[in-house]
């Protein structure tokens, strides 16, 4: 799409959000209970589009794509009266007789671009919380992801309202034209490279940004851990979630020397159980993306420093973009597998000596949008809770923080700013406005000039709440 056309259909977004209309209750409560009918109508057909950009298994493509984006819809249309009403906080003494509220209001016209790994849910789940809190919507979809990009673009102009809610679908051109119109927030997710892309061009106009990006996600497993469960929970959060091409997916694990042996053991029953002796005829994993994911994750494993360190895997056919679900065992933590994020089915296992040691590690990097830890001690768990910083983290799990609609979901420092999931995504694309409303039936006139000795007292005790000086002030005692 050319730039001018970009630019008219920002301009026509725009004089949609003017008219008023997406600010009704009405208007966000149709839209939404639209998305939940697209989806209810359309599953087999998202389910087919997200499988022919990645070879994603339909269960997983249910779990991950399709289920996050019906509850949202669901948990929105539910809440919406709640959340939209003004929440009635105290005012301060000094400010009475009055009232004091908040009242969200929609931001305006947001700008969501979406990242190609779960390619339905990062475009929808961040619409879901902009129609939610009232906005016009143009919505990027990823180019990676050109079967449910192309699907979205045909979708929702049947279902939404076609004029406050426009689809651009296209690459790096497309996005930069976009990124130069005036918007008034914008949703990004995708890696930070491009976020830093993003919000330089955000600034120009003093535009607020979400950016949900990646990195490297540690696992931490200490010596109490149960190992037979850790690794199945391990092995399902790296390749029973798109195959390692997952935010959130583990990255690499830092594992106490004293059970590292008995982890990569483990680590390897778990594999065999679950995808059997020849993982490529497997129906439970998605595939590489694309050819150039592909060539970057072999370069990985092509690096001289790790040839000689595969636990287990390493096979690959680029013919299927295939890549084995690979451990690797001890890597430097100076190797290039150690230190961009690896968004594949590749997962180093690296021997610590102790919890310190694993916290050192983790704080010496930049901060990751999650971090996991298998301990039975409690001492432990408060200690990496109390010793680290991380978007998110799970104990004893990997990757169910995502679905938890109650927790916001969002990074720090280099994995992000700001969060969305439940009420959090209503949060994310909506201003909440302070109002604090007084009568003119009482006039307090020490606010005014000129300031005797006595309106100065009587300011002081009315802005310190000091109730015995304010009556004495009133009676003349003091002051
Ligand atoms: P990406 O940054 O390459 O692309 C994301 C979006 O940015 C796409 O829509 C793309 O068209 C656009 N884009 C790419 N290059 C651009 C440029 N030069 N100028 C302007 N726009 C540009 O990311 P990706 O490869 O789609 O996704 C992978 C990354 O996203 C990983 O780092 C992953 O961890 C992260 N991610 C984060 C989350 C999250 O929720 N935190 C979710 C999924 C993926």
């Amino acid at each position: 799409m050319e730039s001018a056309v970009i630019a008219a259909v920002c301009g026509e977004v725009r004089g949609d959000f003017k008219s008023g209309r997406t600010r009704s209750l009405d208007w966000r409560l149709a839209q939404l209970k639209s998305i939940v009918d697209l989806i209810k109508k359309h599953e087999e057909d998202i389910t087919e589009a997200v499988a022919v950009d990645m070879g994603k298994p339909s269960y997983e493509c249910f779990a991950s794509e399709i289920f996050p984006v019906k509850s949202a819809c669901q948990l929105a249309i539910k809440n919406l009266k709640n959340w939209t009403a003004a929440v009635n906080v105290p005012p301060l003494l000094a400010t009475l007789p009055a009232s004091a509220s908040m009242k969200p209001e929609p931001f305006g016209v947001v700008l969501i671009i979406s990242a190609w790994n779960f390619p339905f849910l990062l475009s929808l789940d961040p619409m879901v919380g902009a129609i939610a809190a009232g906005n016009a919507v143009v919505l990027k979809p990823s180019e990676m992801a050109p079967a449910t990009s192309a699907l979205i673009a045909r979708l929702l102009p049947l279902y939404l309202d076609k004029s406050a809610i426009r689809v651009v679908e296209g690459g790096v051109p497309e996005t930069t034209a976009l990124l130069q119109q005036k918007w008034d927030k914008i949703f990004y997710t995708g890696s930070p490279r491009v976020g830093r892309i993003v919000m330089a061009e955000a600034a120009k106009n003093l535009t607020p940004v979400t950016l949900e990006l990646g990195g490297k996600s540690p696992v931490i497993v200490d010596s109490s851990s149960d190992l037979k469960v850790a690794t199945r929970r391990i092995a399902v959060g790296k390749w029973g979630n798109n195959n390692g091409q997952a935010c959130v997916s583990p990255d690499y694990v830092l594992v106490d020397s004293s059970c590292s042996t008995k982890f990569i053991e483990a680590m390897k029953d778990t594999l065999k159980s679950f995808y059997g002796e020849n993982p490529r005829e497997s129906m439970d994993i998605s595939r590489v993306v694309n050819i150039n994911h592909f060539n970057r994750l072999v370069g990985l494993l092509d690096d001289p420093n790790i040839a000689s360190k595969i636990a287990h895997g390493g096979e690959k056919d680029e013919t299927k973009l295939y890549i084995a679900p690979t451990l690797l065992e001890d890597v430097p933590l100076d190797s290039k597998v150690m230190s961009e994020e690896i968004f594949g089915p590749i997962l180093p296992i690296i021997s610590v000596r102790s919890i310190d040691e694993a916290i050192d590690i983790v704080n010496s990097r930049p901060k990751p949008l999650a971090l996991y830890l298998f301990t039975k001690k409690d001492k432990v768990k408060e200690k990496v809770i109390a010793e680290t910083s991380a978007g998110g983290m799970v104990v004893n799990d990997c990757c169910l923080h995502f679905l938890t609609t109650t927790l916001p979901f969002g990074g720090v420092g280099e994995s992000g700013m700001g969060s969305y999931h439940g009420k959090f995504s209503f949060d994310a694309f909506s201003h909440h406005k302070a109002i604090l409303t007084r009568p003119f039936w009482m006039d307090i006139m020490a606010r005014y000039p000129p300031y005797s000795a006595h309106k100065k007292t009587f300011i002081r005790c009315l802005l310190e709440a000091d109730f015995v000086g304010v009556i004495l002030c009133l009676l003349g005692l003091k002051g």
